[in-house]
């Protein structure tokens, strides 16, 4: 990840810093005091099959789902990560039966987000490993595919690739949220994965949570948490809990009354922010003739009651000139961007962040349009 994440000007890592204007709004609302003698001990909840989740941050996200609409939490546990990275992780170890001759094969549609195959490999584990484009698989054996919807590069909303039975799936929604994408319906799947650094911005809390239909899943992911780390931050859950939290209550009492509380709710907020970006980015792309970007259909979204175009938080552009490497070409014009070679395509695309501070992507568009045909 290192590699990836530039600190000079425009990130190209996807760090939600955009979101740090509505939390300096919103004040004090969301700080927590944690004094010495609290949140000490290993365990949060034992009689929990997942013994670490904080009570209060499981109660937080169901709320929270409910509220959106986006997923059933009904007949789910919740697993807590340090991130919905290591949740990912813990997936795979849980899904890769422990006695099988060989490596289960992980795969996902190209154009994919590009951490899946680096950390799938990066143990070189003999339960599993990275097979590549969901597309092209056609082994016979079993096969974990991820399922990113909305998907990270690109912004389309994903389903099931692989025709074949013998498969098992993991839904990484980390974009399955109403600024994003047109909330349709919940979510009803067997292990999905969300993550705050999304769905608030906090990335650096590193927290995520996983919905699983299956116990003995459900158990085997938290085994692997103990194994790894003994647990998830109590601390950083707290906090969570607390951004979760006023990010329900900004949605109830923006639906419920005209409240002086909150002017708008978090979601009509960053909605709001992610549709001017948009909007700009366009106009930028529109007015030359270099590059391109993908439409995305208009659906009803239950959340906001209207239909909506989706906002997503990259945008894949494409170089329509005839380029080695649109990333270097780019790179040239002191832009920073992700080339598809990462994400298993051609050079042609790039992966922009729509979700960096305002300076950031004011000077983004700024030399966008400079660059000439
Ligand atoms: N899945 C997708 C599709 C992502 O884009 C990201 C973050 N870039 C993650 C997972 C990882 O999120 P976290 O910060 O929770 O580890």
């Amino acid at each position: 990840m290192a590699s990836q994440i530039s600190k000079r000007g425009f990130n190209n890592s996807g760090d939600p810093t955009m979101y740090e204007k509505y939390w300096k709004q919103m004040g004090e609302r969301t700080t927590i005091v944690i004094p010495g003698w609290q949140s000490m001990s290993y365990f949060s909840d034992v009689k929990n099959l997942c013994w670490f989740l904080e009570p209060e941050f499981g109660k937080q996200v169901v709320r929270l789902h409910k509220v959106v609409g986006n997923a059933e939490t009904d007949g789910r546990h919740i697993v807590v990560g340090t991130g919905s990275s290591q949740l990912y992780l813990a997936a795979l170890f849980a899904l890769s039966p422990a006695n099988a001759s060989q490596p289960m094969s992980v795969v996902s549609a190209a154009p994919y987000y590009s951490s899946y195959p680096s950390m799938t490999d990066c143990l070189k584990s003999g339960l599993y490993k990275w097979a590549g484009d969901a597309r092209s698989f056609n082994q016979d054996s079993p096969y974990i595919e991820l399922v990113t919807s909305p998907n990270n590069p690109d912004g389309f909303v994903r389903h099931s690739m692989v025709n074949k039975t013998g498969g098992t799936l993991i839904h990484d929604l980390a974009y399955y949220w109403p600024q994003y994408t047109p909330i349709s319906s919940p979510a009803d799947n067997d292990l999905t994965l969300f993550t705050v650094s999304k769905t608030t911005g906090h990335a650096g809390t590193r927290i995520g949570w996983a919905l699983v239909k299956d116990p003995q899943v459900a158990r085997k992911m938290t085994k692997f948490i103990e194994l790894n780390t003994i647990g998830v931050s109590k601390d950083s859950q707290l906090r969570a809990a607390k951004v979760l939290k006023v990010v329900a209550d900004s949605c109830e009492k923006t639906r419920t009354s005209s409240s002086s509380e909150y002017n708008e709710s978090f979601f009509q907020f960053s909605y709001r922010v992610m549709d001017q970006r948009w909007q700009q980015l366009r106009e930028v792309v529109n007015s030359s003739s270099v590059f391109s970007l993908p439409d995305f259909p208009p659906d009803f979204c239950h959340y906001h009651g209207q239909v909506l175009e989706p906002r997503p938080a990259f945008a894949w552009l494409k170089c329509e000139r005839e380029l080695q490497d649109c990333e270097s070409f780019l790179r040239g014009h002191k832009l920073l961007t992700r080339g598809g070679r990462h994400f298993g395509v051609e050079p042609k695309h790039v992966r922009i962040s729509m979700l960096d501070r305002d300076d950031n992507f004011r000077l983004f568009l700024k030399r966008l349009s400079m660059v000439q045909p």
